[in-house]
């Protein structure tokens, strides 16, 4: 569906410059790529300028490799948010490609009652390059930040209200998105819900599966996340040490189980005895897919069944990065272990179809 929108007057967008290939040299040296300044970056995309938008802009200092991102960065990146929501209509967040999700997925449970958008892109070439795909990235970014609902009741909001990585010819839910390609232009994707907008010759909002907000809401943080969880991966051959291992390292609350097909694992009794154990001794197991597209239905065959006896919660069909991080955002929150099991098979933030 195509929609009726515009751009107000003068747009105030504050870009975040986190780091990543898009602000990245060659190194005259080396030959292999390091960051560069957010000047060297907006000096290579003089297209901007005629955007005449009102811009911001806060930078990591150093850039990072998103490789390198953590907890104690998205918070940083939450709070300069909340921290200017009064005075922008919208955030472009620049980051690398590898970990994009991971930090979309983790703003989308920090920002409580966001109401404006944050749009995160970033490129695989260097903007750089004589060839790339940032320009092209970084400009789309800023005009979806920038775009408002023309018409009917909610005409002058923002068009996104929600956190949302825009890149190559499509906007995607941010805690529904995954990195699919190291090389594609289009490196991310949605495998359980729509595209929000297409870009074409027109970028063509899909309003029907935009997130809509409560727009006289105070913006809350939660920028809280347990470092007590981690990710475990079934696979052939698994041994019962090496999975006793992982749920046994101290401190731990909560594992995401990534499971083969509809969230079967082994049923061999050693299997199943030491999830049952772990989920006994108060951690919290979360059942996700391997599989990109689709979801966990545990009671459809027996393997997956045998996880549900042993206690394990489903994640239904929630990203990887979506479980670990509303895990850790929960958990964060103070929450016991039994709510956190309540909580992760129910939609926050449109994370999962229920
Ligand atoms: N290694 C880079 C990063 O994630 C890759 C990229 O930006 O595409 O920061």
């Amino acid at each position: 569906m195509s929609s009726n929108t515009s751009v107000v007057a003068k747009p105030r967008i504050m870009i975040i410059y986190t780091g990543g290939t898009i602000g990245m040299i060659e190194d005259a040296k080396t030959g292999a790529l390091v960051p560069f300044t957010f000047d060297h970056l907006i000096q290579n995309v003089p297209k901007i300028g005629r955007l005449g938008f009102e811009l911001s802009h806060y930078e990591f200092n150093p850039p990072v490799d998103s490789s390198n991102m953590n907890p104690a960065l998205w918070k940083t990146i939450a709070e300069v948010i909340a921290a200017h929501y009064d005075q922008v209509d919208g955030y472009v967040i620049l980051h690398g490609t590898d970990t994009m999700a991971y930090t979309a997925s983790a703003l989308s449970f920090m920002l409580e009652g966001l109401a404006k958008p944050v749009i995160l892109t970033g490129s695989q070439l260097p903007i750089g390059e004589i060839r790339e795909d940032g320009t092209e990235n970084v400009i789309t970014a800023l005009q979806i930040a920038a775009e408002r609902i023309e018409q009917g009741l909610r005409a002058g909001q923002p068009m996104v209200q929600e956190v949302a990585i825009s890149f190559g010819r499509h906007l995607w839910r941010g805690c529904r998105s995954t990195k699919e390609s190291s090389t594609d232009f289009g490196a991310f994707r949605s495998f359980n819900y729509p595209s929000l907008a297409d870009m074409d010759l027109h970028i063509t909002y899909h309003q029907d599966f935009l997130r809509r907000a409560e727009q006289d809401k105070p913006l809350t943080l939660q920028t809280d996340m347990s470092e007590t969880v981690g990710i475990i991966s079934v696979y052939p051959g698994l041994t019962q040490a090496v999975l006793a291992r992982q749920l046994e390292t101290p401190g731990m609350q909560g594992f995401v189980l990534r499971t083969f097909g509809a969230g079967n694992a082994p049923t061999a009794s050693w299997f199943t005895d030491t999830i049952a154990d772990a989920v006994k001794s108060g951690k919290v197991l979360v059942n996700i897919t391997q599989c990109p597209a689709g979801g966990v239905e545990q009671e459809r065959y027996a393997t997956g069944d045998a996880l549900a006896d042993a206690g394990v919660i489903t994640g239904l069909d929630m990203t990887c990065e979506a479980a670990l991080t509303k895990m850790m955002s929960l958990f964060g929150r103070g929450l016991d272990a039994a709510r956190v099991a309540e909580l992760m098979p129910q939609s926050l933030v449109g994370e999962l179809s229920d």
